[in-house]
């Protein structure tokens, strides 16, 4: 056996760790804003009876260009969108990596907005693409001002905008991605993973695709569908940016598996996404509970919270965990960031917190 540091790693990943929350076994787990609903039983058997129809084909490599999983996901996101416009990867994750192979690399510069999704910098420095955050404003908002004043100081090749956006859970508003997409002559990534949860009436990025060529709007299976074991994330966008990312996938890199589960999850849209529903009134119910135990939760669309007013969030964290309860320290002075789970676990994650702040 030898040392990691013994091997002639590139310079870049000397020193590093792997990223990922602690994959820990626990009754109540709300740390990577997992959808803690199972998916209904009526949608998993039509997922077995696509996937064992493909077994009996799996000798063969699948379609590559995934047109039917495209054409699916196109009737999902609606806005006129068609299949040429969509692409999708093994999680959204993948998707970012392709955007960087195909737009980032040595010489360019990527942006986000911090705090923000941590697999930004972590995607670009496997890249070798620089990477910088630019500031929020007041409660990690982000208006227009701020961010111009992000996009002037840095003159990113690519900006990441996650909105609602991890970990703060704060949305962006349309005009703001407008006035960063007119600032720039490079590459705008919306990072909607979250989009479902939004309030009602909440217009998504994907209303500015038309004629904004460099803008590309992303989403995942991973949280409001409940299907993060799948590793499903997608992209919509002008049909040219599909282009460049086929040039930088790997050939077949989704299973036929992996396809079929997919569509038969987007063929009971409307089922798969009747827990998001529910999912809001316990992250509304997260917000005014913690406010009434004297802390300070921030404005959320997602299907998580990020709140402050903690002294000893690590401490927190643990007794948390010592009654069973899974969530997560981001880093940020003085807070933690819980996933809002069913009823039952919101109820156990709010009596925990009454129990380890109020003894
Ligand atoms: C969870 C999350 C994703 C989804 O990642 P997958 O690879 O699709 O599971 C993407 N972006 C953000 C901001 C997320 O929080």
């Amino acid at each position: 056996m030898t040392n990691l540091s013994d091997l002639p790693i590139r310079d870049s990943l000397k020193g590093r760790e792997p990223y990922g929350a602690p994959q820990l076994h626990v009754p109540v787990a709300l740390n990577v804003n997992e959808n803690t609903h199972r998916i209904p039983e009526v949608v998993a058997v039509d997922i077995i009876g696509r996937i064992a129809a493909q077994v009996l084909e799996i000798n063969r490599y699948p379609d590559r260009e995934f047109m039917s999983l495209r054409q699916a996901l196109a009737g999902y996101l609606g806005h006129g969108l068609i299949a040429e416009q969509l692409w999708a990867a093994n999680g959204s994750n993948e998707v970012i990596q392709q955007i960087f192979q195909a737009f980032g690399g040595p010489g360019r510069k990527a942006m986000g907005f911090g705090p923000t999704y941590s697999m930004y910098s972590i995607i670009a420095r496997g890249a070798d693409t620089e990477y910088v955050d630019a500031p929020r404003a007041q409660r990690y908002e982000l208006d227009v001002e701020t961010a111009l004043a992000g996009m002037n100081a840095n003159q990113p090749d690519i900006t990441l905008v996650c909105s609602p956006n991890n970990p703060t859970g704060t949305p962006v508003a349309l005009e703001v991605i407008e006035a960063i997409y007119d600032a720039t002559e490079g590459i705008v990534f919306v990072d909607e993973a979250y989009a479902e949860f939004a309030a009602d009436g909440t217009d998504s990025a994907l209303t500015l695709l038309e004629g904004r060529p460099r803008l590309m709007v992303s989403r995942t299976m991973s949280k409001a569908f409940a299907f993060a074991g799948a590793r499903v994330g997608y992209l919509a966008a002008d049909a040219a940016v599909i282009d460049a990312l086929r040039l930088v996938r790997l050939p077949y890199h989704l299973s036929a598996f992996t396809q079929a589960a997919a569509e038969a999850a987007l063929a009971h849209a409307p089922l798969m996404l009747e827990a998001v529903a529910d999912i809001r009134v316990q992250r509304d119910r997260m917000v005014n509970e913690l406010s009434d135990l004297g802390l300070d939760p921030y404005r959320s669309d997602s299907n998580f919270v990020l709140f402050g007013g903690l002294q000893n969030p690590d401490s927190v964290w643990q007794q948390l965990l010592d009654r069973g309860v899974l969530v997560r320290n981001v880093g940020i002075a003085n807070t933690l960031r819980v996933s809002a789970g069913t009823q039952t676990e919101t109820d156990k994650f709010l009596t925990s917190l009454r129990e380890v702040l109020h003894g």
